[in-house]
């Protein structure tokens, strides 16, 4: 046989392999009632018809290769980074919880699993955008279920689950790889370094930090639901533009000299006060006048300035605050936040339609706030933190889908205006468009605990997209130099974070200002917060042209040490250990970090 013959037969071998008769379980559900029945999988995928939605409310997906048993080898690892070994007797994680945000709400429409049968990358089609992942263990057998939600909209297209297989010692860097090289070849994202020409603020926003300045706001939760100019809650000052100009003179004085100042509630009402409207300036912080000076002094050391914004919770005390524009529900009612527990300063906040959004306020607002002198990553809260839902007014109606892309719209708008766009959350339906991400995940898991089936958080998502989109890692991460936690600070180096700060974070009754906080409240506390960012800073410096680059690999070296490599060959290795850990002739510092680059003519 020659090599042409035995190639040929490599391929059919491997060909038979992967169309060898696989199943799935379809288990559709309408009210109470389900149906189970197996669907035939073909090339690794299940594919449903539009039709087959029609009359049900909801499916759940569980290919046979998504099952493990208790005390497999393996591991499970979702969109977040939420990483599971087979350990449990039971547990679950849903897709939803009463619509509040959960681990498993999947800002990537992927999952990866390896059990003693096989390693694969599962990824949703067709209907992604209404879709969930489900881990349950019951009684010791795992499943992993896609669930597509029929009951607000039916598909339009052909929808599904496809497999793909990897070789047996895949781990997730290979399986985010797979994700990551189909993202790319679709064009629906493109690396910092390609946006470099036509976004050149990139090239200052990448190697420097944000700092979050939050300077006034009223009362959250707030008690006063439908708020007008008469019945109004007074805005607590924190952060005049005074104080904030002594801020960037005390830190260039430091030594600083990059950086990016966002400030939140600047505006009409303070945070989450009025919006959309945010003229005019908030006078208790100083009012236009004071916002120019804070800006203009800014410039002049060298530092960007953004505004923060938000153009979909509308409250009715904006004077620009119109039923109209509001987004409906099936039932025509206007969507709100009635109920929930995150009531903001402004009282209850309804949903703008994104149509109206963008044909009222986005475009002029945008050139406002480009024409003070803002330039940056501009942050536009909550646009990448949820799914909208689709708009059921008549006069501006809007699938899913279609309002996802007046979000494309709005962040396009923001890069041409001043320069980038930044959001709150990783769901990558924007992907296109979005720069910078606050918080991928919330809190993290560091260790297995009895009652999760989460045993750690891993670096999945940035695994897809570091070198596309910035990002910090969690919740935590935002105040990570006040945190009691050491750990908090290196999960930033692990994660290839890029350090955004948040001053005076205060929410929800957290006025235990100084404890796990950072504050201008004081002149101790006022030096303590800059010390704070010049460290931040200037330790970032030391790694921040990582962000060029794609994380392409993650592993722990040994328990409480992770590598995290990128694709220029530089390496970090993270200590949380009490211990000095010793890699390539050199030590890690317990509870520190180090970079490593053996590049040709690289220095450590
Ligand atoms: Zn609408």
């Amino acid at each position: 046989m020659n090599m042409r013959e035995l190639s040929v037969v490599v391929l059919l071998l491997s060909v038979a392999v992967d169309m060898r008769a696989e199943e799935a379980v379809a288990i559709w559900h309408t009210g109470d009632t389900a149906v189970t029945n197996r669907v035939q999988m073909t090339d690794g995928r299940v594919v449903f018809a539009p039709e087959d939605a029609q009359s049900v409310e909801w499916l759940e997906v569980i290919p046979d290769r998504a099952r493990a048993h208790k005390g497999e080898d393996g591991f499970f690892v979702l969109p977040r980074g939420e990483m599971g070994t087979y350990r449990c007797e039971s547990g679950e994680l849903l897709a939803s919880n009463g619509g509040i945000v959960t681990l498993t709400d999947p800002p990537m429409p992927i999952y990866g699993m390896k059990t003693p049968r096989g390693t694969f990358l599962a990824q949703a089609f067709g209907w992604e955008l209404w879709h969930g992942i489900e881990v349950r263990a019951i009684g010791g057998e795992y499943t992993v279920a896609n669930v597509f939600d029929f009951r607000v909209e039916k598909p339009d297209c052909p929808f599904g689950v496809y497999l793909t297989a990897l070789s047996p010692d895949a781990g997730y860097p290979q399986m985010a790889k797979l994700y990551r090289d189909r993202q790319f070849a679709k064009g629906a994202v493109r690396t910092i370094r390609e946006r470099l020409a036509s976004q050149p603020v990139l090239a200052e926003a990448v190697t420097s930090i944000t700092v979050r300045i939050r300077q006034g706001w009223k009362p959250a939760p707030s008690t006063v639901l439908e708020q007008n100019v008469f019945n109004e809650p007074e805005v607590t000052v924190a952060v005049t533009f005074d104080r904030a100009r002594e801020l960037v003179r005390a830190l260039h004085a430091a030594g600083m000299r990059r950086g990016e100042f966002c400030l939140v509630g600047w505006n009409k009402g303070g945070h989450d006060g009025a919006y959309p409207q945010v003229w005019p300036v908030e006078p208790k912080l100083g009012g236009i006048d004071g916002l120019r000076a804070f800006i203009a002094e800014s410039r002049s050391l060298g530092f960007n300035v953004t505004l923060h914004n938000n153009f979909q919770d509308c409250y009715t005390v904006a004077d620009c605050f119109d039923e109209a524009d509001m987004a409906r529900d099936r039932f025509g009612e206007v969507q709100s936040n009635e109920g929930s527990r995150w009531v903001w300063s402004g009282g209850k906040s309804y949903l703008g339609c994104p149509q109206r959004m963008w044909e009222r306020f986005v475009v002029k607002q945008m050139n406002e706030i480009a024409a003070l002198g803002c330039r940056g990553l501009h942050y536009c809260d909550v646009l990448s933190n949820y799914r909208h839902d689709p708009c059921f007014d008549p006069r501006h109606p809007l699938t899913r889908k279609q309002a996802i892309r007046y979000y494309d719209k709005m962040l396009a708008e923001m890069r041409r205006t001043v320069g980038g766009s930044y959001s709150e959350g990783p769901h990558d339906f924007v992907a296109g468009t979005l720069d910078a991400c606050l918080k991928v995940a919330g809190n993290p898991v560091t260790v297995p605990k009895a009652d999760s089936l989460v045993d750690r958080h891993v670096p999945f998502w940035q695994l897809v997209y570091h070198g596309s989109i910035l990002s910090t890692p969690f919740g935590e991460s935002m105040e990570y130099p006040a945190s009691a936690d050491s750990g908090a600070r290196l999960r930033m180096v692990e994660f290839g974070g890029r350090p955004t700060l948040y001053i005076h974070r205060a929410f929800f009754g957290r006025t235990d200002l100084g404890h796990g906080m950072l504050t201008l409240t004081d002149d101790a506390d006022f030096a303590e917060t800059v010390r704070a960012i010049v460290n931040v800073s200037a330790e970032y410096e030391t790694r921040s042209a990582l962000q060029f680059e794609l994380m392409v690999d993650h592993c722990l070296l040994a328990p409480g040490v992770a590598l995290t490599a990128y694709g220029n060959g530089v390496r970090t290795v993270v200590n949380y250990t009490d211990e000095p850990f010793p890699f390539e002739d050199e030590m890690v510092p317990a509870h520190d970090w180090r970079l490593f680059d053996s590049r040709e003519g690289a220095g450590h």
